[in-house]
């Protein structure tokens, strides 16, 4: 029960070290190797379970070993609050220290001009609300789901409260069909059972 034995590569376990991990969380145990090997995940999840570092880790992996210079944005993560938006960016960008895998985010309260600038330069992975990024895409000729490998929803109970589901929906069908979706949740509700029907494909389901 060590990072060396999930086949991470180096910039990534040196990032791990780096932040004082000792060994992966049960939830990152369980949800590493499933996602590096492609499945799509629906976990219950808490905050404080490592969870972030769960999906974030075999998706850094992911875009370790990408083709150079892919226009599009390669990784979206869906995040139900700005501040949780600004947690997440923050972990990736520590986790990804050791790389040159860029992350952005897209959230309300900041400049769109600037963000439309941050999108356009090619980042990797766009840490957003559903409302802002929404309005970039809608909005923009530059900006586009059409190579999108992963699509991550974060916390996706509050996701369906706090924002429109017609705005997940909406984005779900902006992302290729090929992709892998990786869903976590504090609780299952209906809402978040249809979600889950609608945008996984076979799902493990994961308990932290
Ligand atoms: P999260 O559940 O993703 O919000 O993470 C909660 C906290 O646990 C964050 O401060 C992480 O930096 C920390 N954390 C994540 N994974 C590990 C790990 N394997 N060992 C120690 N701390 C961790």
């Amino acid at each position: 029960n060590s990072f060396l034995e999930l086949n991470l590569s180096r910039p990534l376990l040196r990032a791990c070290e780096a932040l004082g991990y000792q060994k992966p969380t049960p939830i990152q145990a369980a949800c590493i190797p499933l996602a590096l090997a492609g499945r799509d995940i629906c976990g219950s999840a808490l905050t404080g379970s490592g969870k972030t570092a769960a999906f974030a880790l075999p998706v850094l992996e992911r875009l370790y070993f990408r083709p150079k210079r892919i226009p599009g944005i390669r990784v979206l993560i869906l995040t139900p609050a700005r501040e949780l938006a600004v947690q997440v960016h923050g972990m990736i960008e520590k986790l990804a220290q050791f790389t040159d895998i860029r992350c952005c985010l897209v959230v309300g309260g900041l400049s769109t001009k600037v963000q439309e600038a941050a999108l356009r330069s090619m980042p990797d992975i766009v840490v957003a609300t559903p409302g802002r990024i929404i309005d970039h895409l809608r909005n923009s000729v530059s900006v586009g789901l059409e190579d999108l490998a992963v699509l991550i929803l974060d916390e996706a109970d509050r996701l369906l409260e706090t924002s429109f589901s017609g705005e997940i929906h909406e984005l779900i069908h902006l992302c290729p069909k090929g992709r892998q979706t990786m869903l976590f949740s504090a609780t299952m509700t209906e809402e978040v059972d249809k979600l889950v029907k609608l945008s996984l494909n076979k799902p493990v389901r994961l308990q932290a």
